[in-house]
């Protein structure tokens, strides 16, 4: 605190990251990361690009890059905007298309940034409860707003929402944006954004930091017809035209061109998920269903800060939130066999 801060920032709340150890020596579960690394092929482009012509400003709109992205999910290059990571897409969609006189909807067990960003832009908002499976419930979104955003698969719960709902409420609500924050989507979906030619009113983000293990490189993108990325690009240009650098765009193409790499870590994520979901069952655990790179888990016998803080002192850490009705879970990233391994050997020690 300080003297000097404007009353706005005194104000504010900031989302409170996970913990980014300064060893190397912990088995890191805590903010879903990918655990087998980038496709070798980009970390090939990311060096070939490091030369002289980092002197140079990068290409400001991401020319080749949008290309890449939009032959990939069959759209065309206006139909695509991208930037420093999906939370800097989010910033920019929160102010560019979410800021009305009506409140903005989301879940009421949701991605943490999304009441940060509404308070720094001053977006009034109202949390929608999710159901007692801890799903999203169409039917409670039809209701007056300025949009709706949610992550699909949910985040910290992993559930998905099924495309048929989704494209219910996208009817339901054609006069307002739903943000679809695809984050994890590659871990069990599908995703949303064969709807977009039928629906002007969607817009999807998605990220290159989970399932293409580029969390490090900042790369995030929004897709929607050209009517949603305008507004997107007239709040980037009002703040800085340069967002992706240049490593940045040549590492994101060969990660998104390596197909082959792109499958094959998805399926081990996958079946490491399925493998430690059973594994925390035996320890009797309520696991719920999920279709990320996380689970999202309680013990009926003991608190969820208490079995963070043992796992902790054990070396391996995951995500612990002190929040009304999720104090009791754990939410797991999905690491290698080993790691989840080791997460299930530090469980069975303090479980007794
Ligand atoms: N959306 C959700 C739901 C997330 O969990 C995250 C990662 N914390 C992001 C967006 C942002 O990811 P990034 O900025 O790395 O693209």
């Amino acid at each position: 605190m300080s003297r000097y801060w404007s009353p706005f920032v005194h104000s504010l709340s900031p989302y409170v990251p996970g913990e980014q150890p300064k060893t190397d020596n912990l088995v890191k579960l805590n903010t879903n990361e990918n655990p087998f690394g980038p496709s070798p092929k980009a970390l090939e482009a990311i060096r070939a690009a490091a030369d002289d012509k980092l002197r140079l400003y990068p290409e400001p709109s991401s020319e080749q890059l949008r290309e890449t992205i939009a032959r990939y999910y069959g759209l065309t290059t206006e139909q695509v905007f991208i930037g420093n990571g999906s939370d800097e897409v989010l910033a920019h969609i929160f102010l560019g298309l979410l800021k009305h006189d009506r409140p903005l909807l989301f879940p009421d067990i949701s991605y943490s940034f999304y009441p940060v960003y509404c308070n720094l832009y001053g977006i009034d908002f109202q949390r929608v409860p999710l159901d007692n499976q801890f799903a999203i419930r169409v039917d409670d979104y039809l209701q007056p707003s300025s949009g709706i955003i949610f992550p699909n698969p949910n985040a910290p719960t992993g559930r998905l929402l099924p495309l048929d709902d989704i494209e219910r409420l996208l009817r339901m609500n054609d006069g307002v944006v739903i943000v679809v924050d695809e984050a994890y989507i590659d871990f069990g979906g599908e995703s949303a954004a064969r709807l977009i030619p039928k629906y002007p009113n969607l817009l999807v983000t998605q990220t290159l930091s989970k399932s293409r293990s580029l969390a490090g490189l900042r790369v995030g993108f929004a897709l929607g017809q050209p009517a949603l990325i305008e507004a997107l690009d007239r709040v980037k240009n009002s703040f800085n035209s340069y967002p992706v650098d240049r490593l940045a765009q040549v590492g994101a193409i060969a990660a998104i061109e390596d197909e082959a790499y792109f499958e094959q870590t998805r399926q081990a994520v996958i079946a490491n998920r399925d493998w430690l979901t059973g594994a925390l069952k035996k320890l009797s655990f309520e696991v719920l269903p999920s279709q990320a790179n996380f689970v999202f888990c309680r013990h009926p016998a003991h608190e969820g800060r208490v079995l963070a803080e043992a796992l902790r002192a054990r070396g391996v850490i995951v995500r612990h939130f002190d929040k009304p009705r999720i104090e009791q879970f754990l939410r797991i990233s999905i690491g290698t066999e080993a790691e989840c391994r080791q997460l299930i050997d530090a469980l069975t020690e303090i479980l007794g």
